[in-house]
């Protein structure tokens, strides 16, 4: 009984984005059920150092080797440990003292902590998807082999989980991804070609870090999620469907080998994902706004514009092609949404970097992990390189 009972100690990469905070909000809500143990952080250690201060974690890290001090003295008359640089992301996924960890960080940088927790067989509350992008068959071997629980926090890759809870046994026919489309659907390239930064960073339905929030404009987040989502539920290529649903009510859909086919709905709020997860196998009772059908008295459904939205029809290659392409996609894209973000190339360039970037650099079938991280870095130099960063 006592066991059952027990909280379970929080462990959260990347505490200061969008998906930690929302997780904090999470915790604070159900005190009694989670309690957290490590908060890390990149860049903003004010945030880090009040989070530390209301929730006592056991360790912090701070990603800038400079903040050290700063974040140290803060909590200098509390017994929190602090810790700097990336390195120590890894020693602290390393902690025995921790269940569950929330893997919040973005972009690649996510990965080496990620697949440390996985191969001490802890489970993982995934939201960066571009750890599965990366090295997807690695960390899904290491993760059989350690019985290592990856839970979906992406609100589609959730949606289908919880679509598969009692049906083990049942073959998935395919899956079909809801994607909203982002702030330009229906647009031209005529039009996309003048995009800024700051139009782009509008989601219509999601508030989100703003690389995930280009990744929405420009469709590579669905890009990315097919990919995610071929590893999180073992799927060939062909299993995976993606169908614009500008309401972002349905979360994504099963279909099973007779026919009939499961959707997850709710309306869009990432705290519902990241608490399924946390708190899997329960669902707890929240009081978050409840969807009212009347208010939707139609939901849409489309095809994807892939001639407009080619990063659909390059993800789509990376999938099918597997091996290191992935890893080169996303490598790229994340460098040329860097330069988009900074004002230094256009919307419609991000999609040429990828696609030349994919195109140049050595396709491996069988990677290392080790031969990962290589394409990585050989493919963020091409793409800087191309771009004139
Ligand atoms: P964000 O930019 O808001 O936050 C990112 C976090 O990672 C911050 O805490 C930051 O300090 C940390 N970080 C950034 N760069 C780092 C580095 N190099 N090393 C270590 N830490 C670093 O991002 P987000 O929107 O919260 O997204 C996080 C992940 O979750 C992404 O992979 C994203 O695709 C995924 N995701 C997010 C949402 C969402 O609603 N925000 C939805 C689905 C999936
Ligand atoms: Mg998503």
């Amino acid at each position: 009984m006592a066991e059952a009972h027990a909280k379970k100690r929080i462990a959260i990469f990347g505490s200061t984005g969008s998906i930690g905070t929302q997780a904090l909000e999470v915790i604070r809500t159900y005190p009694d059920l989670l309690e957290v143990e490590i908060l890390t952080a990149q860049t903003k250690e004010d945030l880090l150092i009040a989070q530390a201060l209301e929730f006592r974690p056991n360790a912090v890290v701070i990603g800038e080797e400079k903040k050290y001090e700063k974040v140290k003295a803060a909590l200098a008359s509390t017994d929190i440990k602090v810790f700097c640089g990336e390195e120590a992301l890894e020693e602290v996924a390393d902690f025995d003292t921790y269940d569950i960890m929330l893997a919040a960080i973005v972009g690649f940088a996510g990965l080496k902590p990620t697949l440390k927790a996985v191969s001490k067989g802890k489970m993982i509350a995934l939201a960066n998807k571009e750890t599965l992008v990366v090295a997807g068959d690695i960390v899904m071997k290491t993760a059989l082999e350690k019985r290592a629980p990856i839970i979906p926090v992406d609100s589609e890759h959730s949606a289908i989980f919880q679509c598969l809870v009692g049906e083990s046994r049942n073959p998935i026919e395919k899956i079909i991804l809801t994607a909203s489309g982002g702030p330009f659907l229906g647009k031209k390239p005529n039009f996309l070609v003048n995009v800024k930064r700051d139009h782009a960073l509008q989601h219509p339905n999601w508030s989100m870090g703003a690389k995930i929030t280009i990744d929405s404009a420009t469709l590579m987040n669905k890009g990315l999620e097919m990919i995610e989502a071929k590893w999180l539920f073992n799927l060939e290529p062909h299993q995976v469907e993606v169908v614009i649903h500008p309401q972002s009510i349905i979360h994504s859909m099963v279909q099973f080998e007779d026919g009939s086919i499961k959707a997850q709905m709710g309306l869009p709020d990432m705290k519902l994902p990241i608490q399924y997860a946390l708190c899997f196998p329960e669902r707890m009772k929240s009081s978050y706004p409840r969807m009212n059908f009347r208010k939707y008295p139609a939901l849409n459904f489309e095809e994807p514009d892939y001639k407009t939205f080619r990063n659909l029809g390059l993800a789509t290659e990376a999938l099918q092609k597997g091996g290191n392409m992935a890893c080169i996609l996303n490598a790229a894209n994340e460098i040329a949404v860097w330069a988009f973000l900074k004002n230094r190339i256009g919307f419609l360039d991000i999609t040429a970097v990828v696609e030349k970037t994919m195109q140049q650099i050595s396709f491996i079938e069988k990677p290392t992990l080790q031969e990962y991280f290589d394409s990585d870095g050989e493919a963020r130099n091409f793409a800087a390189n191309l771009m004139k960063l």
